[in-house]
Formats: structure tokens, C-alpha cells, sequence
């Protein structure tokens, strides 16, 4: 297919430089559009099927938003989009910028057979945001129509549609900073996704700090990515940074990434590309499948900043990583660690550029039941090891905290708080929220942590912690022993404890999709699995090995640890999940 929108996009450009340095959304791509640079939209074979400039994106966006107003819609109404990572969906968000409407991003479904649970799920997304209309490829048309039946007056538009509408002449009117830009429902690892608030003065805030101290992008920089639009890391980590800095990026469908991963690692080496985010389970994937014939053709030595982060990171899996490409001359120094979340726009802190993975050990008993990360000793018997995600951005803080809101000091395990300027205004629909973030300007994450000078070590969740008799076992560390086994993979195990009645105490239950079918292997890998984590962690667990595909986890690919405890106990009890999330 030839590219639409034909126009040669390079990476280089002649505009000066500008860190998002710009009040609001439409400006900074106001600006972009005086360049030639833009997005690149590739399919599964990695071919080029869509330029779109910024210069066309804006001219785009602006008939996009008159032909919304020919619809009557006012101002802070929302609009949901729905659809691939294609360059409909990057127009419409844009259009609604231009027409004051809020741009809601809602997830497509991922993997076959869950056509019942996404429809079910976006409906109860498209209840909360109550949008005036909905923007989505032809595609996801007949879903998304099944998912809006009992809500009324929504005006469902293909990208064609939208196309067709007689254009508004009315004069488009600049946003004030602190107009809501886009709603953002976080990920839905620990509960029903809640939609963020984000204005453009938070929005510019993140980007800047994100571009000029996080990932200090350059001038000819190439972005690349295969992250969904609709999960805020795809969303203002690959689309929004890019616009508002001017470079150029490329993407590819996660569907297209997920089915041959290698692709991702063959376009940065083609393209020459020096900026990449992902989840570590991207990297995984990459590790995985790839196979030494396939590297010919590959160099990765233009790979300047392979950021990670959206869970908890495993040093151990990007050593490997890190290994393993550095014979196409993958530099580990160039990954990035770096620790967000929707409520903050993104970003909160990365670390330090150029200086790769910097982990720290400390003594798993002590952290375990003083909850203090100490360096290991004589009498250590096993280590935990964590990340550094480096110093909270310029203007943002983070704290920890105890459970009584002490700061705390170095080293000691807490809550993570946060504060500053790209704070979201609350939740959608949720005043308290709203209110709680007005009057204080902090905002507890549910995550859990420590700093070591400014540095920001995760330790995990804390609706997923797992407390045993006054002991706290971190979910992940039982999980990455179940990959111990070479046929289970990054991602295939989730641990939480049984809290139904047990004579001897709660149990801890490891849920492990394998592709395993031989019996006796089944069973030894139940028998390895229990003995070592008996030995390792001194505790009993229960090991289910499940089909392929049956954990359950968000649209953005998350474990959802909450949801696999509420199917496990639901099961236990006979009670239908829906009782088991109300009790
Ligand atoms: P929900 O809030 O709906 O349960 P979510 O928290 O996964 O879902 P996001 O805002 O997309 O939704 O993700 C942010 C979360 O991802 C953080 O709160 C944290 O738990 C996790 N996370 C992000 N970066 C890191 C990191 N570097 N290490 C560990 N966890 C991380
Ligand atoms: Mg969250």
C-alpha cells in the first residue's frame, strides 16, 4: 500500500530546538508544524504505510476540530477515541485540542476470545466518561456500537465520518493552561481503571521535564515506538513528547509488536532510531524470541536511550538483554530506568542518562520484616535487589512515608508520595479526589518504596504486598522464581495470599500459565517450584499451572494480581466474582 498523506519526513529539521516549551498542547504542535519532521506508521513487515507530518497533522487537526463543532458540541465535552496506534487516532486527539473538547483514549481489545469482557469493560469506561461522541477506526466499529447500547446520544464516527462532516467556520479559540487536555484511565492493575485529569499546563509540565531532564533529547533524535495510544506511556511518553519537541517517530501496532517482536530492534537498526521506551516485558519478548540468524541484519549501536519502566524492573532480565545485543552492539548503557504513573501525567523520575543500570542489594529478612533496605551482611541469607529510577524531576518531589504520614528517612521502606506541577486535578467524576489533590498537592501512589540520595527505589504495590505473620514478601520475588523454569516466561506467574479460611494460616498461591502437557513434567515443575521457594523463602505455596493466555492483565499488559485473587477466591467460595469485589 503507498504511504497516505505523501510527504518526505526525515529526522532532521530546520526549526531550533524546543524543550515543550509551550502553554498548551496546541501551541507546541503549532510550533512542530513550522518543521519537516512527523510520524511514521509501519505495519507488521515493517513497511512505511503512513507519513504523517506535523505540518499536515495540524492541518488536519484543525478541519478535524471544525467539523466536530459543525456536531454542536461545547466546550469540555469529551470525545472518546478509540482506536489503533494510526494516524486517525493521533488527528482526532489533536482536533479535539483544537475544538476545546476533552480527548478521552480508550483501550482497543488485546488477544482474541475477549470480545464479551472488552465490551462489558468499555462500556462501563464510556458510563464514567459520558463522551458526546466516539472517534474510532472502521474496525473497531461493530464493538464499539455493541458497547454503547443504553447510552444515549452519542454520535459514533469512524475516522471516514469525521471526514464527512461539513466544517464549522467559526474561529477556533486557543485553550487556557488549565483547560482539561485528555482524560487518562490508568492501566486497572489493582482496580476499575479511573480516569486522570490531566490539564495542558500539566500535560507541557511533564513534557518538558521529561524531554529536557529525563531523557535530554537532542536535535535529529528518532523516536520509536509500540506502545498503545491509550496507555499513558504511549500517549505522552511517544506521541505527545515527540510533537512537542519536534522530532520524528516511528510506530508499529502492538498486536504486530506482540506477534514478532524482533521487528521492534530490526526498525530501530533501519531507521537509525536513538529513543525507545518500553515495559520490561517488552524486552522480554525481544530476548525470547529472537535467534542468533536473525541478528545479521541487525545494529543497534544508534539505540541511545532504551528507557523501562510501568513495573517493577527486573535488573537480572536486562542484564541478560543487555548481553545478549550487545553482539549487534546493543549498549546497556543506554537503558534507562524510570518510574511513572497516570496520575502524574507520566513521569516522575528517570535515571541518570547515559549511565545505565545502577541496582542496589540489600538483606531480603531485614526488608522483609523491618521493612528497611540494608545492605547485605555476614548473617545475610538472600538479597533482594532493586532499581535505581533516579531523582524526582525538576519541580516535582517525592516522599516516603509511614503508614502514620512520617517522612521517612533513607533506607526505610514507605509509601511513595508525590508532588508538583504535573499532578493530575483528580479523578474524572470523583470531587473528593479533586479536592484532596487542591487542598494538599500531594498524592499518595499506593506504590511502595525507598530513596537512597534522592534516588527512588520501587519495591513494589501495596494492595499486591503479601503479609504473612508480620512478614512482607514483595509478589514479584515469588514470581521470578517461577521463571526459573525455562518453559515460563517474564509475566507468566502472579502470586498473591490466600485469605479464605486456612487452619494453618494464609497461604501464598503462584498461578503459572504454561504451555506444558507432559504429566510428569507438570509435576516436576510443581515439585522444583515448591521446594525452592520453601528453601528461599521459608514459606509453603500452593502452585497452579494454568493454560496459556488465562492470567488476567490490563490493557496495557500489566499483571493484574488483584483480579487473579478475586477470580481464585471466587472459585474457593462458589461466590460470583462481582460478591467476592463487593465484600
Ligand atoms: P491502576 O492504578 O488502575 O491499578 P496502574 O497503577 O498500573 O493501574 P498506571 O498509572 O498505568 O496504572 O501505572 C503506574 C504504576 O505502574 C505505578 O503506580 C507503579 O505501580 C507501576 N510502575 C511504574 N513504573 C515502575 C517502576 N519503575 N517500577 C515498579 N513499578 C512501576
Ligand atoms: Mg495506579
Amino acid at each position: 500500500m503507498a504511504p497516505l498523506y505523501m510527504s518526505k519526513t526525515s529526522s532532521t529539521q530546520s526549526l531550533p530546538m524546543r524543550y515543550a516549551d509551550f502553554p498548551s498542547l496546541i501551541e507546541a504542535l503549532d510550533y512542530a508544524a513550522g518543521g519537516n519532521t512527523g510520524m511514521n506508521f509501519y505495519d507488521r513487515r515493517n513497511q512505511l504505510v503512513t507519513v504523517l507530518e506535523y505540518r499536515i497533522l495540524k492541518e488536519r487537526a484543525i478541519a478535524g476540530a471544525r467539523r466536530l463543532l459543525s456536531l454542536n458540541f461545547k466546550k469540555g465535552d469529551r470525545v472518546a477515541l478509540i482506536a489503533e496506534t494510526d494516524a486517525g487516532f493521533v488527528e482526532a486527539f489533536f482536533a479535539c485540542q483544537y475544538a476545546g473538547l476533552v480527548a478521552v483514549p480508550l483501550p482497543i481489545p488485546m488477544g482474541v476470545g475477549q470480545r464479551k469482557s472488552y465490551i462489558t469493560k468499555l462500556h462501563e469506561l464510556l458510563s464514567n466518561c459520558q463522551p458526546v461522541a466516539i472517534i474510532s477506526s472502521e474496525e473497531w466499529l461493530p464493538l464499539v456500537s455493541d458497547a454503547s447500547i443504553g447510552i444515549h446520544g452519542i454520535h459514533i464516527l469512524s475516522n471516514n465520518d469525521l471526514d464527512a462532516l461539513p466544517e464549522n467556520e467559526i474561529e477556533l479559540q486557543l485553550p487556557s493552561p488549565e483547560d482539561i487536555a485528555y482524560l487518562q484511565y490508568t492501566s486497572g492493575s489493582t482496580r476499575f481503571p479511573r480516569g486522570v485529569i490531566i490539564t495542558h499546563r500539566a500535560a507541557m509540565s511533564n513534557l518538558r521535564v521529561i524531554s529536557h531532564d529525563g531523557i535530554k533529547l537532542r536535535s535529529g533524535d528518532r523516536c520509536i515506538s509500540w506502545l498503545p495510544f491509550y496507555h499513558d506511556m504511549g500517549l505522552v511518553g511517544c506521541m505527545l513528547t515527540p510533537v512537542a519537541t519536534q522530532v520524528s517517530v516511528d510506530y508499529l501496532r502492538t498486536q504486530d509488536f506482540a506477534m514478532r517482536p524482533m521487528q521492534w530492534l530490526k526498525l530501530i537498526s533501519k531507521n537509525r532510531c536513538t529513543i525507545s521506551v518500553a515495559p520490561p516485558f517488552g524486552y522480554d519478548l525481544c530476548l525470547r524470541r529472537s535467534n542468533d540468524n536473525e541478528l545479521a541484519d541487525i545494529d543497534l549501536s544508534s539505540w541511545r536511550v532504551a528507557g523501562v519502566g510501568a513495573e517493577p524492573i527486573s535488573a537480572a532480565l536486562l542484564s541478560q538483554f543487555g548481553k545478549y545485543f550487545s553482539k549487534v552492539n546493543f549498549d546497556s548503557q543506554a537503558f534507562m530506568p524510570c518510574y511513572g504513573l497516570a496520575e502524574n501525567t507520566l513521569a516522575v523520575c528517570f535515571a541518570q542518562a547515559d549511565s545505565g543500570l545502577q541496582v542496589d542489594n540489600v538483606d531480603r529478612a531485614v526488608l522483609e520484616y523491618q521493612s528497611k533496605a540494608v545492605k547485605p551482611g555476614k548473617k545475610t541469607r538472600a538479597i533482594s535487589t532493586f532499581v535505581n529510577c533516579g531523582k524526582a524531576l525538576p519541580q516535582h518531589h517525592i516522599e516516603i512515608r509511614s503508614d502514620k504520614g512520617v517522612r521517612l528517612p533513607d533506607r526505610k521502606v514507605g509509601h511513595i508520595f508525590i508532588s508538583g506541577p504535573s499532578l493530575m486535578s483528580g479523578y474524572f467524576q470523583d470531587a473528593a479526589s479533586q479536592e484532596e489533590i487542591r487542598a494538599h498537592g500531594w498524592m499518595d501512589t499506593g506504590d511502595l518504596g525507598y530513596l537512597l540520595d534522592g534516588c527512588l527505589f520501587v519495591t513494589g504495590r501495596k494492595k499486591d504486598l503479601i503479609i504473612i505473620r508480620g512478614r512482607n514478601i514483595w509478589p514479584q520475588d515469588i514470581e521470578y522464581v517461577a521463571e526459573l523454569e525455562p518453559e515460563i516466561h517474564s509475566g507468566d506467574a502472579i502470586a498473591f495470599v490466600n485469605t479464605h479460611d486456612h487452619d494453618d494460616g494464609d497461604r501464598i498461591i503462584l498461578q503459572i500459565q504454561c504451555k506444558v502437557s507432559s504429566e510428569e513434567r507438570r509435576a516436576q515443575i510443581v515439585h522444583t517450584l515448591m521446594a525452592h521457594i520453601q528453601s528461599e523463602f521459608g514459606v509453603a505455596v500452593d502452585i497452579e499451572l494454568l493454560p496459556p493466555h488465562s492470567l488476567p492483565r490490563t490493557s496495557s499488559g500489566k499483571p493484574a494480581r488483584a483480579e487473579a485473587k478475586k477470580r481464585y477466591l471466587s472459585a474457593l467460595t462458589g461466590l460470583s466474582p462481582q460478591a467476592e469485589l463487593a465484600g
